[in-house]
């Protein structure tokens, strides 16, 4: 374990609130329009890595239960009237699953918060958030066309249609389950597809609920399926079966690598969106207190369990002992306890396994040189709590610089000059996202080019607009979400090519009449 003797003690627990008293959740799976248990019976729960009590029950999908689901989705794409309607039919469904999920936001985000660990107040925001990435597939649901192609000569009219590509798998994680499944299934629904849903077995609540809201806003039956259980069983046939025409997975580099290869080898469209290992670059001349508070934010947000997670912070060498001990001042006060406390903003890791890892990867880190600055260890507590970590005198080859930690511990890493800094960025496996702070606009423009990022946010961090697409370069993923072009990528091109008057170009001469 990690000698942390003569480092700064992180912020004391905040105190437990009294969760509230509550019956778990009971999970049904969603298959063709019906509320179903699996084929076997066999339920799974969740606890609350907060507080131990069971929040939650699902059952455990057979092979046969994911074989149906799959069924329903092909039948209601090949015979639905779902891929057929007009897009304002479409948008009007999808505006009202908005409404609903702004009805039920409370008890969503509760019951999200108690499976995740995540602060309720975050919790709230990330459903709440969801609301517009339903209204805006709704706009696209409207305005996403084809082509026509006037250009072709006298004689010939081209045009391009989008049809919707099918049946679409969607495979989501445990640390933003609904606003991630959100990314993905308006726009699939949109387009015109058809979809099966698996969650992520730790975080399956809201995904169900959410399918009651669509059930209400009148979405068809098997337009949308939901299978709750393991990833194996549950997710992988959606990787290989010949009735998936597209996957899309959120999740880690290496499941989704996996995925990806079964995907392909069935000759599947695959949509990734994996993990990061995003450096926020610092330069002297930035504004330091923002710069400070987005360092600290960008770590801490989610507990760090966030592909977006600004982990590694590159530092001009010039300020990098000042910047630490500021960051490590401003760590301090960022209460951690309770998800339930209205003051929390850091919860609960999600599981043992993940708190594990990460503190394994902690002490990697410690191995291989590198210094705790604050925290690195578990409150010794009830619950999953994680000291928030800051980890100084990083070099950018040790693992702790570049491998995805998912977890309160940022890496602080020294450059020399801008190419450096580029350089050092760049050095990892991944390119989701990347911040640059500097009051200089060369250096900000320089650094936006050069990095290997997905995103780059200049003089901010962490903000997103579903007009903007998202998505990574190498190992975070393949493909975007969201942007103007969201609804476009469940979908295939057809070219119907239209001629006019007598065809004159006879490839042998005319029969005579
Ligand atoms: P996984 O990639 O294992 O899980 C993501 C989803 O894939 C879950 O629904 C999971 O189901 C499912 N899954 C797991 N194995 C398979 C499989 N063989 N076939 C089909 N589906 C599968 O992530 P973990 O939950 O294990 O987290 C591990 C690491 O992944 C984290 O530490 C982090 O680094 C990264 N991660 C990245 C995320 C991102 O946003 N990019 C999100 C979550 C994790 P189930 O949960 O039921 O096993």
């Amino acid at each position: 374990m990690t000698n942390a003797t003569s480092i700064p003690s992180a912020t004391p627990l905040l105190a437990h609130e009294t969760a509230p008293v509550r019956e778990a959740f009971n999970g049904r799976m969603y298959i063709g329009g019906t509320w179903t248990e699996s084929a076997d019976g066999l339920r799974f729960e969740r606890r609350s890595p907060a507080h131990g009590h069971v929040v939650s029950t699902f059952p455990e999908a057979t092979s046969a239960d994911v074989e149906a689901a799959i069924n329903a989705a092909d039948a209601a794409f090949r015979r639905g009237p779902w891929p057929k309607l007009k897009g304002v039919e479409r948008a009007r469904v999808l505006l009202a699953v908005a409404e609903g999920i702004k009805a039920r936001a409370e008890e969503m985000a509760l019951l999200e918060s108690l499976e995740t660990g995540k602060p309720l107040s975050q919790a709230r925001g990330e459903v709440t958030g969801c609301v517009d990435l339903w209204q805006y597939a709704a706009s696209l649901a409207r305005t996403t066309s084809g082509e026509a192609y006037d250009t072709l000569g006298e004689d010939m009219l081209g045009i391009v249609l989008r049809q919707p590509i099918g049946v679409v798998g969607l495979i989501t994680p445990w640390n933003f389950p609904i606003w991630i499944l959100s990314q993905k299934l308006p726009f699939a629904l949109a387009a015109g597809c058809t979809c099966v849903v698996k969650p992520s077995e730790l975080t399956s609540s809201t995904t169900v609920i959410l399918m009651e809201i669509l059930e209400q806003a009148g979405v068809p039956a098997g337009v949308v399926n939901v299978v709750t259980g393991k990833g194996p069983t549950v997710g992988q046939p959606l990787a290989e079966h010949p009735a998936i025409d597209m996957l899309s997975f959120t999740g880690s580099t290496r499941v989704g690598s996996l995925l990806g290869g079964l995907a392909s080898k069935h000759l599947k469209k695959v949509a990734l969106e994996l993990g990061g290992k995003n450096p926020q670059i610092v330069f002297p001349d930035c504004d330091w207190d923002a710069m400070v508070d987005a360092v600290v934010f960008g770590v801490y947000f989610n507990a760090g369990e966030c592909c977006n997670s600004g982990s590694r912070v590159l530092v001009h060498e010039s300020i990098a002992e000042r910047f630490t001990q500021a960051v490590v001042e401003r760590a301090r006060q960022v209460p951690v306890g309770d998800p339930l406390h209205p003051d929390c903003k850091i919860g609960a890791i999600v599981s043992e396994n993940q708190l594990n890892e990460i503190l394994g990867n902690i002490d990697k880190g410690v191995a291989a040189g590198a210094r705790v600055r604050l925290g690195g260890k578990r409150y010794d507590a009830k619950g999953l709590f994680l000291e928030p970590t800051i980890i100084g005198d990083v070099k950018p080859e040790m693992g702790i610089a570049r491998d995805e930690i998912f977890g309160p511990v940022l890496a602080i890493i020294a450059f020399a000059d801008t190419q450096d800094a580029i350089d050092i960025a760049n050095e990892t496996a991944y390119g989701l996202s990347a911040a640059v702070w500097s009051s200089n606009i060369d250096t900000c423009l320089t650094v936006a080019r050069g990095v290997d990022a997905g995103t780059v946010w200049v003089n901010t961090f962490l903000d997103g607009y579903p007009e903007l697409p998202f998505g990574g370069f190498k190992a975070s993923g393949v493909g975007r979400e969201l942007g103007k072009q969201a609804v476009e990528d469940y979908t295939e091109t057809k070219t119907v090519q239209l001629h006019i008057g007598a065809r004159r170009n006879w490839w042998l001469p005319r029969p005579a009449a």
